[in-house]
This record gives C-alpha cells, sequence and structure tokens, in this order.
C-alpha cells in the first residue's frame, strides 16, 4: 500500500508512486468517481483530488460524465484514461527495416510504418541517424502531431543494458559496446525532440510483452516468443514476468549450441542453432540463386522470404527440404526450452510465421519426440498474428506500463507550435 504522508525524503517518489497507484485504479476500474479511487487506493480524498486534477490537466485521464444514480456514495465525474493525449512509441531496428509502432494510453494502435532498411550498410552512427530522421518523421504525422510523447522505446536484436541504453553486442547488427541510448538521444534534440525519455532492451524481451499485452494469447502467463528475423531470439514470460537472468542477458536461444561442428554462426562459433534455422541460414540454402555470393544484405530478405514460400507452396523439392530440416533443428532448439521452462505456448514470431506452414510440421514431429513431460497440447508452437511490429509494439506497451508503474515521469502538455 502506498503512504498517503510524504517522507522526509523521496517526496518526489512518493508523488509518483501515488500517481501511478491512481493511474492503474482507474484504468482498472474505469468510469470510476474520485471517492472510488480513493476507497481503491487507500489514499486520501484530498490526495486523490490532487493527483487527479494534475492527470487531467496533463492529458493522461478526462472526466466522462456525472455518475449514475444508485451507485454507493456521492455522485460525482466519473473518470476514466484519456486515449486522446498522449502516443507511446516503440521502434525496432533489426538487420533489414525499421519498425515504428505508436500507442496510445489504453494500447490501441495508432500509428504503424515498416520501412526497409540495411542496418549493416548504414552502421551504427549511419542507423542512428534514420531512426531519428523517422521518428521525427512519424511524430509530424497528423495522427500523432497533436499528441505528447510518452517516450520511444527502442527494440534492438542483442545483448542490451536496459539501464545505461548501451548495446553491448548485437552479432548482426555488427554492433559492439554502442551508447545508442545516448546518442539517439542527442539525435532526436537535432529535430527539436528534447527530453522525451528513451529505453533500449533486446527485441525478443519486448516481443513477448506485446505477445502477452496484445497477442492471440494476451494475458497467458507462461509464454516463450521466438524472434524469426536474421537471427533468432527468445522472450520468456514465467508466471506472467519477464525472464531476464542475473545480467539482463538471457533468452540467447540463438547461440544455443545444438550440434558440434555445423556452420559458422555470425557470432563466429559453430553448432549455433542460428546457424541451422534462422532465416539467413534457411535463404543461404533455400534460395541460393537469390543470393549469388551467399551475402544477404538487409533489403533482401523479406523478398527472399517471400520466394522461398512461393516455391514451398508450388512444391519446389530443394525447398521443401530445406524448411523441413530447418525445422527440425528449430524443434532440437525448443525442445530444450520447453523441458526446461514449461511454457503454456512457444509463440514464433518475424519471418517464421511466412514459413510456418512447411517449419512447423517437422519442428512439431521433434518437439514431441524429445519434450519428457507428458503433454498432449497440440498448439504447443503457434505463430504471431503481430508480424514484424511485435517488437515495437511491447516497446511502446512497456512505456505506458511503466507510466502506470510509476517508473517514468508524467509528461506536460505539448507545446503548441
Ligand atoms: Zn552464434
Amino acid at each position: 500500500m502506498a503512504r498517503d504522508t510524504e517522507g522526509r525524503n523521496g517526496q518526489h517518489m512518493v508523488r509518483a508512486g501515488n500517481l501511478g497507484l491512481i493511474l492503474r485504479a482507474v484504468r482498472r476500474h474505469a468510469p470510476c468517481s474520485r471517492a472510488e479511487v480513493a476507497a481503491a487506493t487507500g489514499l486520501t480524498k484530498s490526495t486523490v483530488s490532487s493527483i487527479v486534477a494534475e492527470l487531467v490537466d496533463r492529458g493522461l485521464l478526462r472526466e466522462a460524465g456525472a455518475a449514475a444514480e444508485g451507485r454507493v456514495g456521492r455522485p460525482g465525474v466519473m473518470l476514466e484514461m484519456d486515449d486522446s493525449s498522449i502516443a507511446a512509441i516503440g521502434l525496432e531496428v533489426n538487420v533489414d527495416y525499421l519498425t515504428i509502432v505508436a500507442l496510445d494510453l489504453v494500447e490501441q494502435e495508432l500509428f504503424s510504418r515498416h520501412a526497409d532498411f540495411d542496418a549493416r550498410s548504414a552502421g551504427p552512427e549511419g542507423s542512428v541517424r534514420q531512426m531519428a530522421a523517422l521518428l521525427a518523421r512519424s511524430l509530424t504525422d497528423p495522427l500523432l502531431a497533436e499528441r505528447t510523447v510518452l517516450g520511444i522505446g527502442i527494440a534492438v536484436p542483442g545483448l542490451i543494458d536496459p539501464v545505461t541504453g548501451i548495446v553491448r553486442y548485437a552479432p548482426n547488427l555488427r554492433w559492439r559496446d554502442f551508447r545508442l541510448g545516448e546518442l539517439l538521444s542527442a539525435a532526436l534534440a537535432e529535430h527539436g525532440l528534447d527530453d522525451v525519455p528513451v529505453f533500449v532492451d533486446n527485441d525478443a524481451n519486448l516481443g513477448v510483452v506485446a505477445e502477452h499485452r496484445c497477442g492471440h494469447l494476451a494475458g497467458t502467463p507462461g509464454l516463450i516468443y521466438i524472434t524469426g528475423e536474421v537471427g533468432i531470439g527468445a522472450g520468456v514470460l514465467v508466471d506472467g514476468v519477464p525472464l531476464r537472468g542475473s545480467s539482463g542477458y538471457g533468452g540467447e536461444i540463438g547461440h544455443m549450441p545444438v550440434t558440434r561442428g555445423g556452420p559458422r554462426c555470425g557470432c563466429g562459433r559453430q553448432g549455433c542453432l542460428e546457424a541451422l534455422a534462422g532465416i539467413a541460414a534457411i535463404l543461404r540454402r533455400a534460395t541460393p540463386d537469390l543470393l549469388p555470393d551467399g551475402s544477404l544484405p538487409g533489403d533482401a530478405v523479406a523478398r527472399a522470404v517471400r520466394v522461398a514460400a512461393e516455391r514451398a507452396e508450388a512444391g519446389d523439392a530443394h525447398v521443401l527440404r530445406v524448411l523441413r530440416e530447418s525445422g527440425e533443428w528449430l524443434g532440437h532448439g525448443l525442445a530444450i526450452l520447453v523441458n526446461l521452462l514449461d511454457p503454456r505456448a512457444v509463440v514464433l514470431g518475424g519471418y517464421f510465421v511466412q514459413l510456418a506452414p512447411w517449419l512447423l510440421p517437422a519442428c512439431e514431429a521433434v518437439l514431441r519426440d524429445h519434450i519428457v513431460a507428458p503433454r498432449q497440447d497440440a498448439d504447443l508452437v503457434q505463430t504471431s498474428v503481430l508480424g514484424l511490429s511485435a517488437a515495437a509494439r511491447g516497446a511502446a506497451a512497456t512505456l505506458v506500463n511503466d507510466l502506470d508503474q510509476g517508473r517514468i515521469p508524467v509528461p506536460g502538455r505539448r507545446p503548441s507550435s
């Protein structure tokens, strides 16, 4: 329970905590009166009135007409979340695309854009410039231009220090110890976007947040989300809580050794799952004619996936064999996770969704052979309905949740220009 009295230290934190408490109460009980918020939170009516006034002024809550007759207590004006003023922004940078998603305070999608992008050619600094330009352009879109930006969450396929926003290692982007959060904030300032909170996290961690909050299995407490981009990553949710490991670097399923020897991985090792069942590995074997020198430039990935799916659909024996073998390797990797973590479901995301009709039968057969628990569920492995927007959506949803938890500052009104 939050304290209603302000201590000598941390008045700010108490108020931020109470703000979050009130937001959570309104989100849960809306429409509800100030008196009901006070009852639900244990705060005094005067504290509730003072904080609600601030939240209404800043466009987080709004008044929604008088209470219906017959409600318990004094009739009052009802409160609800204001979905008209704030935008939470998520941006995913991956090897071959940038995806931006904006959500309102009730996590409805306001805006979504997907742009082909070759992150390796752009390099880390060039990528930051393009990310900042895309963000600045998107925020002037009529769908967003009148809204206050709650914050910007960046999803990156790599090992991230979320406290500092440093990308420790992103093998497929070829970034190492890159101060993404700091440099992106500086680049945004050049576009006039000062003081917007920026956070950076791993794409798979944010993907599983998106699946948990708005995917077709929303609310399921035990989920594993597998990214199907050039690399493979896993976001793990246990009892509704993301599992991050002792230093935040957990979930690197792509670099889990599944065989001795084998093809060389982007991380420099051999035998990694990603080198056998990652999208780049699949395309190199399935559609080598599209990648004449074996390289896979970022702007070629989406097209090669589409062609591989078309050829599989047409019965191309070579492509079907590659997808079957890749599905088997994927099954070996998932069997380790399922035996270890016992999730309700494993959700395949990214480009895996397009190739799932041919990957899944072999993957599921290997899983059945290697799962030790007596599971009968035919739908253990499912495909995401969030497409290539999962990580960006998860980043935006994380901001809304952070606001509710009092972890990020309540934004001020956007200055009219
Ligand atoms: Zn590896």
